[in-house]
């Protein structure tokens, strides 16, 4: 069962889980399921007016032309790449800190990922380092906007107007964001974002969603999604099958509604940690995630950094008393055995690897308690501090 919202005094927590979709869920309860009743009568299952209405919102939300649902984050990110015509040779550079879904669209077409580093301040990609790695070959930059935040955005569209090349925002993390007050997925020529559950707008399943200004692009994009099919069972192209399900647009539709709302609260949550964080003095032995002022991030993660090599420790402790974390990512792209065929220079990405080594997120979901907060704090304090008389025994 989930813990009540405020019902629990401070002394009485035990557990405070990573995430609890029930929280978010549990009040929208009615309408989903009254939706999910004219759904059932209406015999529509795939595309239909939930789906076109979650376009609507989506689109309008990120202050684009168009929206065009699909079947999952990565489904996206394969159909971005397809729609610009990514085949074998052409090399796409994105980070080597992200999602493993963001480089499998590159190699599923053939093309080879590029890993480049990171700034160890953002945990996004950096414009100096995407320079250095473009060639001949480069057709395209996937900025993945990493825990709820932007990459700086300027640079690197200022880098692809000179060279020529494809920018695919991945936006799976980062729905609501915007840069310079430029929403995430309207900068570069489409936004790639996940319905996965464990998302800023989490479905009850999978689900996706594709940005952009560009009509013959969103054209195309419905096109592929649909086994290139049009009129019906004549294939203009070699598409794929990959379509948003009515029940799943009808969840995120009554979700929707809360999502800038979800996302104060969230955004609430970090500077709660903050000011947290600096009273147990915790800001001198472990490095805090950090906004930058001119954009809107929205949290989906909040990361912390715990160097000395501490962190395996620090977390173990953590879940011993069952406080849940998680580390987004342990083993870096460049770094999977999957990936072990790519001729990759790893002096290049060394912040990404330290990063590996350093990063763990906690809880930070709209419905956290401020209770709960102090609880996942005060653990954190007991556990570093159990390294730290640790560290001093064996020195
Ligand atoms: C979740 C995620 C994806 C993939 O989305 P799915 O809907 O799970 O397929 C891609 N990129 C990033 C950065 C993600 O976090």
């Amino acid at each position: 069962m989930p813990t009540p919202n405020n019902a629990v005094s401070k002394s009485e927590i035990s557990s405070v889980p990573l995430l609890d979709v029930g929280r978010g869920n549990l009040p929208l309860k009615e309408e989903i399921m009254e939706s999910f009743s004219q759904i059932f009568d209406s015999g529509r299952f795939i595309g239909g007016p939930h789906c076109q209405s979650l376009e609507q919102s989506v689109a309008q939300h990120c202050e684009t032309e168009f929206a065009v649902g699909c079947a999952s984050g990565s489904d996206a990110l394969l159909l971005a790449l397809m729609a610009i015509g990514i085949e074998a040779g052409d090399e796409v550079i994105l980070p080597s800190f992200t999602f493993f879904a963001t480089a499998s669209a590159v190699t599923r077409l053939g093309g080879t990922p590029v890993f480049v580093d990171i700034d160890p301040q953002t945990f996004n990609l950096d414009a100096a380092a995407i320079e250095r790695a473009i060639t001949r070959r480069t057709k395209a930059i996937i900025p993945v906007h990493l825990f709820g935040q932007c990459c700086d955005m300027q640079p690197i569209m200022d880098l692809a107007n000179h060279h020529e090349l494809e920018v695919i925002e991945d936006c799976a993390q980062s729905i609501g964001a915007n840069y310079n007050g430029k929403p995430a997925g309207s900068i570069g020529r489409m936004g790639c974002f996940s319905f996965y559950p464990t998302k800023n707008l989490g479905g009850m399943g999978d689900g996706g969603m594709l940005t952009t200004n560009d009509p013959q692009i969103a054209d195309r994009l419905r096109l592929l999604a649909n086994h290139g099919m049009r009129p019906r069972y004549y294939h203009q192209e070699i598409g794929i099958n990959s379509r948003l399900d009515s029940l799943q647009a009808a969840v995120l539709g009554a979700k929707m509604k809360h999502l800038d709302t979800w996302s104060e609260q969230r955004k609430e949550n970090a500077a709660r940690y903050q000011k947290l964080m600096i009273e147990n003095g915790l800001v001198d032995q472990v490095i805090l995630p950090s906004a930058n002022s001119n954009s809107r991030h929205v949290w989906n993660q909040y990361t912390i950094r715990i160097p000395n090599g501490w962190r395996d420790n620090v977390r173990q402790q953590m879940t011993d008393m069952n406080v849940g974390t998680e580390i987004y990512y342990p083993i870096p792209l460049h770094q999977q055995v999957c990936f072990s065929y790519l001729d990759i220079d790893k002096s290049t990405l060394s912040h990404t690897a330290q990063a590996g080594n350093e990063v763990l997120s906690l809880p930070i979901f709209p419905e956290l308690t401020a209770a709960e907060q102090e609880h996942v704090v005060k653990c954190l304090s007991s556990a570093m501090q159990a390294q730290t008389t640790q560290y001093r025994m064996a020195s």
